[in-house]
């Protein structure tokens, strides 16, 4: 207790402290939307248009929010022939309006672009086909690369997946292009107000068949391992609040910076519960970030990080 008397005592001896431009907003622009919609659970984040997703970025710059995790969702749902003018348009358009004044990771995956919903192509045995959607998932990610996008952040948990991006990205020249794999994925029930989003609701069966079982650790750790060895540059583990026992254990495996990703599920539940005032809501997301930080998480994607500046998390 001696340790605790004042304030200033107890921020001496405080042990995770952590930068705004460690927490990144995931941001969702929709092809076919007149104007913006609030993402039900998860307040102040909105489906937008393009225009609208720039005056977003514009107000979040000035809230010191720079960090930016990208989901772009296009009006035309196909299973082939697919094309990425929408998706370099979003990326270009962005970049060329704030330059290096903010940071923009694109998520690589195929649930919000396919008519059924999933991260991969399947055969016609309606098993998952997987060099065809390691081919298309390398080809989207040379494509934002292409389109001046900062970083790829690759959900889809396909093995092999990050080293036929690498490959690809330094085949042409974007050798200099980093990869945040999302490299312990649970097949988890917290991504529900994300799919709502995302629009990437399967319309059959569900994603067990590729994303991690949440009773299995070591399974969960072997998947980061892989990501590093197939060439990752970051990792990161999802959902984040529900793998916080998973990243020291990989940090310690591979020696990359492990983020995490607090999830839609994960979010919402605090923001519901202070909405019906059973807590503090800026002070509960706080507290949230401290425990992944505490647990070791490098870098934090969070629905909250626009709020990072009134929360007073230091530039
Ligand atoms: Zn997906």
């Amino acid at each position: 207790m001696r340790l605790k008397k004042n304030k200033i005592l107890r921020n001496m001896c405080v042990e995770t402290t952590f930068l705004n431009d460690q927490l990144i907003q995931p941001i969702f622009v929709s092809e076919n939307l007149e104007s913006k919609k609030e993402i039900p659970g998860i307040p102040n984040n909105f489906v937008m248009n393009l225009k609208e997703s720039i005056q977003q970025i514009e107000l979040d710059l000035k809230n010191n929010q720079k960090n930016f995790l990208l989901f772009m969702i296009p009006k035309d749902k196909k299973d082939s022939d697919f094309n990425f003018n929408f998706q370099q348009n979003v990326i270009s358009t962005i970049k060329n309006t704030f330059k290096n004044d903010m940071l923009l990771w694109a998520d690589v995956c195929l649930c919000s672009m396919t008519t059924h919903g999933h991260c991969c192509l399947f055969d016609n045995n309606k098993n998952i086909d997987l060099s065809s959607s390691l081919s298309i998932l390398s080809k989207i990610a040379l494509n934002y690369a292409e389109a001046g996008v900062d970083g790829l952040a690759p959900s889809d948990m396909m093995d092999g997946r990050t080293v036929s991006i690498r490959k690809i990205l330094d085949d042409n020249k974007y050798n200099l292009v980093p990869i945040m794999s999302y490299s312990s994925k649970f097949a988890s029930n917290f991504y529900g107000p994300f799919r709502y989003a995302a629009d990437s609701a399967p319309s059959f069966g569900d994603r067990k068949q590729y994303q991690l079982d949440y009773r299995n650790k070591s399974e969960a750790i072997r998947a980061s391992v892989r990501c590093f060895e197939e060439g990752a540059d970051l990792l990161m583990v999802k959902p984040g609040q529900g793998s916080i026992d998973l990243i020291q254990e990989i940090k310690i495996k591979t020696g990359l910076m492990v983020g995490a990703y607090q999830v839609s599920g994960e979010y919402a539940g605090i923001a519901l519960a202070a909405e019906k005032e059973l807590l503090n809501f800026n002070n509960a997301l706080l507290e949230s970030w401290h425990v992944m930080k505490r647990a070791g998480a490098q870098f934090i994607i969070s629905y909250g990080a626009r709020k990072s500046k009134e929360l007073g998390i230091s530039e």
